[in-house]
């Protein structure tokens, strides 16, 4: 994609718009959070964020995405899986696992796209502080989201807070702007250089996306050509929120 062309500036009412498509996805991942305990079904997991998005009128712009299309409404990662795992009846959920799960929300035109990690029963000290520092750093780049700021800035505010914990960040998966398409620019990746980059300016919408993994930034993608697992099988953590830049504090769409 030519990401330069691709940004989109949203007027107010545009904004408000994604707002409630962001607002029913945060009611979908609220939903999956609750189901999450040992012995339930990733595919579980995509029938109870399904019936959220339909009681909505609204649909997941991830199902039929791709090559090969994908075949649910949410993407669920378990482990050493950074992004993008099918959802599968065969697949429970064991305690101690972390689990991660994205959803997108298409309603009234617009996309919303949002995801966390979260643990099912007691989780290990180690993964306990990932997610932490995943989620911090989701923040740490949030508070980056101000006019006078570039997309750098955002970047490199993202890959400190990892790597000052230790923790490495991905490079092939890449945050992204959000509107009628689920992907539009600028694209944001997870590490840069402060100062470079797009500027930010009101009105743009972006989906900030820090995947986290705590022993290499390599990844590989399995044989599904979807699951996207990190290289050395070490544990992974993403947190996503499609977040608006406003001439004041940025506005976090997907919450509810
Ligand atoms: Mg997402
Ligand atoms: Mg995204």
């Amino acid at each position: 994609m030519d990401w330069a062309s691709q940004i989109n500036i949203k007027t107010p009412a545009e904004i408000a718009l994604m707002r409630e498509a962001g607002r029913v996805n945060a009611a979908v991942l609220a939903a999956v959070r609750e189901l999450l305990q040992p012995g339930v079904t990733t595919a579980d997991l995509d029938a109870a964020a399904e019936a959220v998005l339909r009681s909505y009128g609204a649909v997941s712009p991830f199902k039929g995405y791709g090559h090969p299309p994908f075949p649910n409404s949410i993407t669920v990662s378990i482990n050493e899986e950074l992004v993008h795992g099918i959802p599968n009846p065969k697949r429970k959920l064991r305690a101690g696992d972390i689990v991660s799960v994205d959803c997108g929300t298409l309603l009234n035109g617009f996309v919303a796209d949002s995801a966390f990690t979260a643990g099912v029963g007691e989780i290990s000290p180690l993964a306990r502080k990932l997610l932490q520092v995943t989620e911090g750093a989701l923040y740490a780049g949030i508070d980056k989201m101000r006019v006078g700021n570039r997309t750098g800035d955002v970047s490199a505010a993202i890959q400190q807070y990892v790597e000052s914990h230790g923790f490495h960040v991905v490079r092939e998966y890449t945050g992204h702007g959000v509107g009628r398409q689920m992907h539009e620019g600028p694209q944001v990746p997870n590490y840069g250089v402060a100062g470079r980059g797009f500027p930010l300016r009101p009105g743009m919408t972006i989906a900030l996306e820090p995947m986290v993994q705590v022993g290499t930034p390599a990844t590989r993608v399995l044989a599904d050509q979807w699951t996207v697992i990190s290289a050395d099988r070490s544990l992974t953590a993403h947190f996503e929120h499609s977040v608006a830049v406003t001439e004041g504090e940025p506005l976090i769409l997907t919450v509810l």
